[in-house]
């Protein structure tokens, strides 16, 4: 049967080969998915994009920071025409106990040049939206509003995916799943596992809108200067594995909280409902205060790991970005955006290879693009954090119990009173060993040491 795809959403009409055939096929229009397509059309390809979304980033969700080195060089000085916020000058890690706020922050005016520490908010729906296009300025085809359900197999390889629309059988020299967190093609044809719920994390978030003089005043900005405000663990979490984040935008603040399904399951609490006790924090509250709520979302979060991480090449098929369990987990960081687009560019880079050297898309040797991985930063900093999500099982008592006896004994220590500055100190002192003791503490340090390592 002969097919030729009606064109859509796209100025560029690419030569669209016989029988529905295209030289790639790409699942998913987020940062993984078109950084790959870029790079793909760019060198000449036939490429097509599913997107289930009504347009690229519609239903995509995340903090957050754009890390931008990728796609800093795949378009140089992007931020003078893509739809970026502002730019990250200011980054605070805070605890939160009850009624107190133990923080650490990093002002840095430095970040103010060009290409500004390569960290912008944005928002999705409209950076991925720009950034999709660029690809398809380049000559990749991106059909939006289709479900990808399955891959198509020919003898025993993957040979195309089925998108759900008249016509949307379509066959290729491989595929590339770049559909996010939940990969369900992944799961579908085993590439990876049901998801373990401590290697998953539950996150909602709000938009809550604010005048841009507010914005500024409240958290010290000038012109496009950005915060982005992370809490680890405690409070801001009612004490399950996670954290939450306020991130300012021109015009409106992203707030959200993040935890481990697990913890949600076995305390019986809702994202919502921890969401909803964050905001009423006392020490966040005025941050938000006469905010409107603009948007409710939610999302997942892998926290695979290295050594748990899904199949990532197979005969005729790639998988990319957050489909890859691709996130940097560091509670320092919260890097996907930056690893997503460079596993696009490695996994185009490596299809090109292949293609020039008129080599076939086999599972070995596509492997190639896992050791372009494993030589990146990509793989060595998923490596490098691959144990926190097991640390966040084995030792609780750093989200639900250290964060509430640290802001405590900061208390103390700051509390004004007539007793001498010895007798505090030494109080504080025999708290800590009483409640911890020291033995215990200095295990837990070297293990959360090893967690970060
Ligand atoms: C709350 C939260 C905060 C975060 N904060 C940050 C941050 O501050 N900085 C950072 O760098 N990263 C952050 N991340 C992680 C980051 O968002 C992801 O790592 C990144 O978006 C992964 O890109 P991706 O292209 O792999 O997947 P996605 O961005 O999820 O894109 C997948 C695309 O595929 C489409 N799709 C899915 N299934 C199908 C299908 N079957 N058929 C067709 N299309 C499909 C989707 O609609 C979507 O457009 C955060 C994530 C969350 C949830």
């Amino acid at each position: 049967m002969r097919h030729v795809l009606p064109h859509r959403n796209s100025s560029f009409v690419p030569h669209v080969a016989e029988e529905n055939r295209f030289d790639v096929v790409i699942v998913g229009a987020g940062p993984a998915g078109a950084a790959a397509a870029l790079v793909l059309a760019r060198a000449g390809l036939q490429v097509l994009v599913f997107e289930r979304g009504e347009f690229p980033g519609s239903k995509n969700l995340f903090g957050g920071i754009l890390y931008s080195t990728i796609v800093h060089r795949l378009l140089p000085g992007f931020w003078e025409s893509a739809p970026v916020e502002r730019h990250v000058t200011r980054r605070k890690f805070s605890m939160l106990g009850q009624e107190k706020e133990l923080a650490f922050e990093f002002n840095c005016p430095a970040f103010n040049q060009p290409p500004y520490n390569h960290s912008f908010t944005v928002l999705r729906s409209q950076f991925d939206r720009w950034f999709a296009a660029q690809a398809e300025a380049a000559g990749a085809m991106l059909f939006n509003e289709t479900v990808v359900d399955s891959l198509i197999f020919r003898e025993g390889r993957v040979d195309g995916a089925i998108g759900r629309r008249e016509d949307g059988e379509v066959h290729a020299d491989v595929t590339l799943v770049a559909e996010g967190c939940n990969s369900m093609l992944a799961l579908r044809h085993g590439f990876r596992k049901e998801f373990e719920p401590h290697r998953l994390q539950l996150a909602v978030k709000e938009m809550i809108g604010l005048p841009r003089e507010v914005i500024d005043d409240r958290f010290q900005l000038v012109g496009d200067e950005g915060a982005a405000i992370e809490y680890l663990g405690g409070d801001a979490v009612q004490g399950l594995f996670g954290g939450a984040f306020i991130y300012t935008e021109k015009e409106s603040l992203s707030v959200g909280v993040s935890c481990s399904l697990h913890d949600l399951a076995a305390r019986k609490v809702t994202p919502h409902e921890v969401l909803e006790h964050f905001k009423k924090h006392p020490c966040v509250q005025p941050l938000l205060r006469g905010g409107e709520i603009l948007e409710y979302s939610g999302h997942m979060i892998p926290e695979f790991g290295r050594e748990t991480l899904p199949r990532i090449a197979g005969d005729g098929v790639l998988f990319l970005g957050d489909s890859a369990g691709l996130v940097n987990l560091s509670p320092f960081y919260h890097e996907g955006t930056n690893l997503a687009m460079a596993s696009g560019v490695l996994a185009a880079e490596t299809v090109l290879a292949l293609k020039r050297a008129g080599k076939p898309m086999t599972a070995e040797n596509l492997s190639a693009y896992t050791r372009r991985l494993a030589e990146s930063f990509v793989l060595k900093d998923v490596s490098k954090y691959r144990r926190i999500p097991d640390f966040g099982v084995t030792h609780p008592q750093f989200f639900d119990r250290y964060p509430y006896l640290l802001t405590d004994l900061a208390k103390d220590f700051f509390t004004v009173s007539e007793t001498p500055k010895g007798e505090i100190e030494k109080a504080i002192f025999r708290r800590l060993r009483e409640e911890v003791g020291l033995f215990r503490l200095v295990r837990d340090l070297f293990a959360a040491a090893r967690a970060l390592r």
